[in-house]
């Protein structure tokens, strides 16, 4: 039997052909350049449709070439090294060494290809950067302005969660912080996270949440929609004197939990408990900012006669219950006309 390519006699033939012919036909190409997307912004590489975060490049590398190779069909399996030479941050020449076997014999090959590295924008980069949102959490307070404090602690949380979940999920985010009307507005990137946090922080204060929603357009035939989860912060604090029913009370504790408070009337010192909402049209008169000295002028089991200290008139005041002095001093309440004595024991 002769091979049919160069007339030589071997033991065997494969299709015809001596080993060293057959060996000549088994072929292995790759292209000349190959191309890699990688978001300029965060680095994350493009396969196929998806994208990798924080991926190996030297692994991405060899994907890449192990996808472009192509092998004549004579070669049955193959296997390749790469060297990589770095020509500039986003150049890469690829020195490939392929080793093909078929029908018991091997071959090597050796070939070069250019990766070029090119710059595409992830989804999520473009959305960071486009300023894209799904829901505004909109924190208002209901009379005054926000406290600093409440500020602090509302932006805290926010950004707390929003971190927490970023750390398994970078489409999460804050788009845009804003102070409005007193309040704050966040835009955030997912409307679940906008809704949890409504949540969490009505609890906090003692607030309540309204929702609304505003057709954002369409997507893959679906209506999208732009959310708006709207926190009232109650206009009272713990410590704050209220009206309720003509009478002046001070908050003692707010129990987000049950959503009750306990009140303490003023003048006698009893407390109740309410549900919140019996108090949310409340008037509030003031913090501790309303309390002042006066001077004692006189005392009895049941009263005692104060100086006002802002006309200097005498006035007799019952004392409310666990009422006790401590030198010649009491604490005081002005509201209107009218002056109270707070319990030094709350
Ligand atoms: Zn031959
Ligand atoms: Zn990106």
């Amino acid at each position: 039997m002769f091979c049919v390519e160069c007339g030589n006699e071997p033991e065997e033939l494969r299709d015809g052909l001596c080993s060293e012919c057959y060996g000549k036909k088994m072929q292995v190409d790759i292209p000349e350049h190959l191309n890699i997307d990688v978001c300029p912004s965060c680095w994350s590489v493009r396969k196929g449709s998806h994208w990798k975060e924080r991926p190996d490049m030297h692994s991405i590398m060899l994907e890449r070439i192990d996808d472009a190779i192509s092998i004549s069909p004579e070669v049955k399996r193959y296997a390749f090294r790469a060297e990589f030479i770095e020509e500039d941050p986003r150049n890469i020449l690829a020195a490939v060494k392929v080793e093909l076997y078929s029908e018991g014999i091997k071959v090597e090959r050796e070939l070069t290809s250019k990766i070029i590295l090119k710059k595409d924008q992830c989804p999520t980069c473009s959305r960071i950067h486009g300023n894209y949102y799904e829901a505004i959490l909109q924190i208002r307070p209901s009379l005054r302005e926000l406290t600093e404090e409440q500020k602090e602690e509302i932006n805290y949380m926010v950004h707390r969660e929003v971190e927490e979940r970023r750390g398994g999920d970078r489409s999460i985010f804050i788009t845009s912080k804003q102070e409005m009307h007193g309040g704050l507005d966040f835009y955030l990137s997912d409307h679940g996270i906008a809704k949890k946090l409504s949540k969490e922080i009505s609890e906090l204060f003692g607030g309540k949440v309204t929702t609304s929603s505003k057709l954002a357009g369409r997507k893959d035939g679906k209506n999208l929609y732009k959310m708006t989860y709207s926190v009232r912060i109650p206009p009272y604090e713990k410590g704050d004197f209220i009206r309720y029913k003509d009478d002046i009370y001070r908050i003692q504790e707010i129990r987000t939990s049950s959503g009750h408070v306990t009140l303490r009337h003023v003048e006698s010192g009893k407390k109740i408990s309410l549900e919140r909402w019996e108090i949310e049209d409340t008037e509030v008169q003031g913090g501790e900012d309303l309390i002042k000295e006066a001077v004692v002028v006189s005392e009895t089991e049941d009263e005692i006669k104060v100086l006002d200290p802002d006309t200097y008139h005498t006035k007799t005041l019952l004392k409310p219950k666990g009422f006790k002095k401590e030198g010649d001093h009491v604490n005081i309440i002005k509201i209107g006309y009218r002056i109270f004595l707070t319990a030094m024991e709350e």
